[in-house]
Formats: structure tokens, C-alpha cells, sequence
């Protein structure tokens, strides 16, 4: 078999889906939005990076796809609520919400400014509801729809030092389940991804002893990559996955089992 034919052969089946990933200028979103466009779907990436989710929509044009980049802080329903609309109005509808914009803000729970708390949890879960509440209602219509939320080990097994990250999470995996319950009867599925420790600018902040210290807790002995994340998500918006619901599937080399 040559190359092309097993490339082809390998594809998800998302031919033409529509979907729109947060945080998709950099890093795990971008991947994911690079992986979905290979698999011939559409993407509207919102990111408050303009610059660098243009450069995604560059790369991804470049290899003859179709994209879309919006300048959107997800905290700001109204910004999420009008771009949805623009997505919507280009696109004609949308079928996969990857929400996977997310920030850190780390310290100990008793030196933790309550901005620090606020911003991380506006961030990662009030974000996740409002592209949730701007998009689902046209998912519920059309009767069909793939979520996947990106949400961490540490939001499972907590972490020194995180507990604003952890507790945005852990309100991600209950979120995840509660909607799939509620939407199920539509032809939507939601799950939550809850990848480790990945070579990413998230974790290119920490010093070396940090990083050494955490991978000596990985089984698999390494980082995990953007990619392989990518990949795991790119299954669960597919059809492929149709009968995948509610669940929360760790993608951490071993590390939180
Ligand atoms: P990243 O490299 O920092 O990328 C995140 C992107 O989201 C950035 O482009 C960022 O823009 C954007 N963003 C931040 N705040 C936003 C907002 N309010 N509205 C819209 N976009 C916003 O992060 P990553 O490591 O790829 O992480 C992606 C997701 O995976 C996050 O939810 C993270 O919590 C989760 N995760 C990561 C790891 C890891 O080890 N890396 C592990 C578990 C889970 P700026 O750069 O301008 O802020």
C-alpha cells in the first residue's frame, strides 16, 4: 500500500464537521486543530492569541483546508455568543466544540490571591459554560454534536500548589457528565480528556528539578506531546465514537492510574 492510500485509509471519519476549539493558537489546541483539519474538517479557532491562531489558520490553509480565527476571550459570553454567530453564519452550523482554552495560576491555597482563584476558574469553567451555552443550542437543533473538554489528571488526583487548576478541573468532569446526561437524547456526546504532564508553554515555565521530579512519576518515563493528545481527541469527535458518552479518559503516560 503506498503512502497516500494508507493516509487516506487512516482517516476519521469528520469529513466537513464544523468545529470550533478554544485556545487553538498554540500548544494541545492547536494540534488538535491541525489533526482535525487533516481529517477534512472546518475550523474556527477562538483564542485571545490573534496572532498566533492566524498563523494556525495560515498553516492549515496552506495544506488545502478551510479555517476561521476569531479573537475571542472566552470569560466574555458576549465575545463567545457573537463569534459563535459569525462561525455559524460562515459555516452554516456547528457540530464539534473542543473547549480547551485554559491557564494556571499556582500557589499554595494560604498565599493564593482570591483574583488567582477567580481568573483561573473564570478561565477553564466559567469559559467552558459560556462556549457550552452559545453553541449547544444549535447542536440540539441540528441533533447532532461531539464535546470534548479538556480537563487535567490534577483536576482528578489534585496537586500541591494548584488548587484553583485542580478544583477548574474536577468542575470540568462534573460538568462534562451532567451534560451528557442532558443532551444525549439530542445525538451529542460530551467527554472530558484529562491529559498529564505535556511539553507545552504551559509547562515550559517550570524549572528543570520540577520537571525531572514529575516525569519521575510517570511510569512511561516522559512528556506526553500535544500530538498524541490531539489524536485521543480527534477519535472522540469522530463517528468513530459514536457510543462514547460521559466519560473521562486519561491520557498521562501512567501517572494518575
Ligand atoms: P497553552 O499552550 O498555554 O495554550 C492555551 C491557549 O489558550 C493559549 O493560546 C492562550 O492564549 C489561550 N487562552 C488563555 N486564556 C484564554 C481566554 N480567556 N480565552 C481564549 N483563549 C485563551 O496551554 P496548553 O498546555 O496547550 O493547554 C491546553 C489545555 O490543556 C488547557 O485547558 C490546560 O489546562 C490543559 N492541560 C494541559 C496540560 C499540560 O501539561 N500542558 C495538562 C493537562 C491539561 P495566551 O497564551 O495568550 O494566554
Amino acid at each position: 500500500m503506498n503512502n497516500e492510500l494508507r493516509t487516506m485509509n487512516n482517516k476519521m471519519n469528520i469529513k466537513n464537521r464544523v468545529a470550533i476549539v478554544t485556545g487553538g493558537g498554540q500548544g494541545i489546541g492547536k494540534e488538535i486543530c491541525l489533526r482535525l483539519a487533516e481529517n477534512e474538517a472546518k475550523i474556527v479557532i477562538f483564542d485571545i492569541n490573534e496572532e498566533l491562531s492566524q498563523e494556525v489558520v495560515r498553516e492549515i490553509k496552506a495544506k488545502g483546508g478551510s479555517s476561521l480565527a476569531l479573537k475571542v476571550d472566552v470569560t466574555k459570553y458576549e465575545e463567545v455568543n457573537g463569534a459563535t454567530q459569525q462561525a455559524i453564519d460562515k459555516f452554516k452550523g456547528i457540530d464539534i466544540l473542543i473547549n480547551n482554552a485554559g491557564i494556571t495560576k499556582d500557589s499554595l491555597l494560604l498565599r493564593m490571591k482570591e483574583e488567582d482563584w477567580n481568573r483561573v476558574l473564570q478561565v477553564n469553567l466559567n469559559g467552558t459554560f459560556n462556549c457550552l451555552k452559545a453553541v449547544l443550542r444549535s447542536m440540539v437543533k441540528q441533533k447532532y454534536g461531539r464535546v470534548v473538554n479538556i480537563s487535567s489528571v490534577i483536576g482528578i488526583r489534585g496537586n500541591i500548589g494548584q488548587a484553583n487548576y485542580s478544583a477548574s478541573k474536577a468542575g470540568i468532569i462534573g460538568l462534562t457528565k451532567s451534560l451528557a446526561r442532558e443532551v444525549g437524547r439530542y445525538g451529542i456526546t460530551v467527554n472530558a480528556v484529562a491529559p498529564g504532564f505535556i511539553d507545552t508553554a504551559m509547562t515550559r515555565r517550570l524549572n528543570k528539578e520540577a520537571v525531572d521530579a514529575i516525569i519521575s512519576q510517570v511510569p512511561l518515563q516522559r512528556m506526553g506531546k500535544p500530538g498524541e493528545v490531539a489524536s485521543l481527541v480527534t477519535y472522540l469527535v469522530s463517528e468513530e465514537a459514536a457510543y462514547i458518552t460521559g466519560e473521562v479518559i486519561k491520557i498521562d503516560g501512567g501517572m494518575a492510574m
